[in-house]
């Protein structure tokens, strides 16, 4: 339903639950975020368990203030380190509006985590080849097994980081899903970049200075740019701090349509 993501600077949980504030006209039943740590900032929980590195996932059904009790019971609310960011509010399609079948999902070796809006058509087949192969799901969307998919085709994707691994095996994964989906996938192993693909389902790119943006609705960033960027069909973008790299599902590079936000959100 709703989706948001930052790769900046700032501390990316409070930005990430603004943008869900600012996602919450459209409705949802339940709502999550995933965080992957940065090293520049040490200012962590008072028992200091926060490392760098870690991908912290916090997920509720109902409203945002019980996935902000539940952040609070893992010490995590109010965190102030972060880079990295990706939060979701959902609409119920596969699986009832319960806490394990909030977004975000996370992978079976706990390396990615994924949001989802939308319908993947083909997941009862993606999830039998991939309980074949002994993966165990956690929840009953459809959504989970993009996130399986995705820690697979990390195993040996091709790229010179591992921001652009992220990016090439999301683009493997979205070659092999039929329907509806705007997905963002954080990687404990790129910490500074957000990974998104679109089909039929909506996905910006918001531009900061320092800071990008991804969302499915400009409302969820304009408080901090008006400069965004259309993403066309089929397309998988990455986002860190500084860069913005779109291309197709088969990585030929693509320009990003840059617009200015005139109206209010
Ligand atoms: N189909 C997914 C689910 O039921 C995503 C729903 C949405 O767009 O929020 O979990």
């Amino acid at each position: 339903c709703g989706i948001v993501g930052y790769a900046g600077a700032r501390p990316a949980l409070n930005i990430v639950l603004d943008g869900l504030r600012r996602l919450e006209y459209r409705g949802y039943d339940s709502a999550g975020v995933a965080i992957v740590l940065s090293g520049d900032t040490d200012d962590g929980d008072a028992a200091g368990r926060r490392r760098p590195g870690e991908l912290l996932t916090a997920k509720r059904a109902g409203k945002l203030a019980n996935l902000e009790k539940a952040l609070a019971e893992e010490g995590a609310h109010g965190l102030r380190v972060g880079a990295t960011g990706i939060g979701h509010t959902r609409w119920a399609t596969h699986g009832g509006p319960t806490d394990r079948n909030a977004h975000p999902h996370r992978s079976f070796d706990g390396r990615v985590a994924v949001i989802h809006n939308g319908i993947i058509e083909n997941f009862a087949k993606l999830r039998a080849e991939l309980e074949h192969d002994g993966i165990e799901f956690a929840s009953d969307t459809d959504t989970e097994c993009a996130a399986h998919l995705l820690a697979r085709a990390l195993q040996d994707a091709a790229g010179a980081t591992p921001g652009e691994k992220l990016a090439e095996a999301m683009r493997i994964v979205s070659r092999r899903l039929e329907g509806a989906f705007t997905l963002l996938a954080v990687d404990v192993e790129a910490p500074g970049v957000v990974v998104g693909a679109r089909r039929n389902s909506p996905l910006v790119v918001g531009r900061g200075e320092g800071e990008n943006y991804l969302a499915s609705d400009v409302s969820a960033f304009i408080e901090h740019t008006r400069e965004a960027v259309e993403l066309g069909q089929d397309q998988v973008v990455l986002i860190s701090p500084t860069d913005i790299v779109i291309t197709d599902f088969h990585g030929n590079p693509v320009e990003g349509k840059p617009f200015h936000i005139t109206w209010d959100a």
